[in-house]
């Protein structure tokens, strides 16, 4: 399936057209941005890494029964993907507290929550993706309550796969962001599932191997998910 032209260009991805309209390629590039495009940079191989990385853990949770927007893989940065609305709620789940929780409530980084937290964030760049609740979700019509239900209880599924999948690689999944569209009236998990849009710590030394590398210049990103690659599918190289 060839790429057919630009539908979208994000800040890390990009989809195009297919010949078929209920299929799009899903491309990984090279880009990192933080703090909604204020910092950029080219990371050499992370559209490859976060591509392989992404493809291994949507199959472990589709065989969790987690309904999902990947059809197949096409080469090492592109997918073919159902064609999905957006929901234009990202959905956060978080096991340790860190990042916007952390500074929101006053409380330190790495401390276990009891159990995990669910959040939804309004996804607008103007706005800085806020924090929003249930009732404004369903008074601005973003989501219908069965589907904030629906994607409450996949979210926290899907959190805790990869929560064990990290763990068995000696990484902790401190928190993540998920998000989700629509499909033949269906909502199914959208997006991608990579260390841009979650925290992973080291699960020895605690040191940060995700995006807040480079949000917060703590070293080399892409040498981080070079590691978190290799941990999790063996050599970079193959
Ligand atoms: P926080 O609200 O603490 O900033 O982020 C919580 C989790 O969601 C982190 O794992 C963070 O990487 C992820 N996250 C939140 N907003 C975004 C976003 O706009 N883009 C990406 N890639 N991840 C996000």
């Amino acid at each position: 399936m060839q790429p057919g032209s630009l539908l979208y260009q994000g800040k890390s991805k990009q989809v195009f057209e297919t010949d078929d309209p209920s299929l799009v390629v899903v491309r990984f590039t090279d880009e990192a941005t933080a703090f909604n495009a204020k910092k950029q940079a080219t990371i050499e191989e992370k559209g490859r890494l976060n591509c392989a990385i992404s493809t291994m853990l949507f199959e472990r949770v589709g065989e969790a029964s987690v309904r999902h927007h990947l059809v197949q893989p096409l080469n090492d940065t592109d997918w073919l993907c159902l064609k999905v609305e957006v929901l234009p709620i990202e959905v956060v789940v978080r096991s340790v507290v860190a990042g916007s929780f952390a500074k929101r409530y006053g409380l330190s980084e790495g401390d276990v929550l009891p159990r995990p937290i669910v959040e939804f964030f309004y996804k607008s760049d103007p706005l800085d993706d806020p924090l929003v609740g249930e009732d404004a979700i369903l008074a601005m019509g973003w989501a219908e309550r069965w589907e904030l239900l629906f994607m409450t209880d996949t979210a926290l599924v899907v959190h805790e796969t990869l929560r064990r999948i990290w763990a068995e690689a000696s990484v902790q999944l401190i928190d993540a962001k998920y998000e989700f569209g629509r499909h033949d009236g269906r909502i199914v998990l959208a997006d991608e599932l990579t260390p841009d849009g979650a925290r992973l710590w080291d699960a020895t030394t605690g040191d940060r191997m995700d995006k807040d590398v480079f949000r917060r210049d703590l070293g080399d990103l892409a040498a981080s998910y070079r590691e978190l690659y290799r941990r999790l599918l063996g050599s970079p190289e193959g």
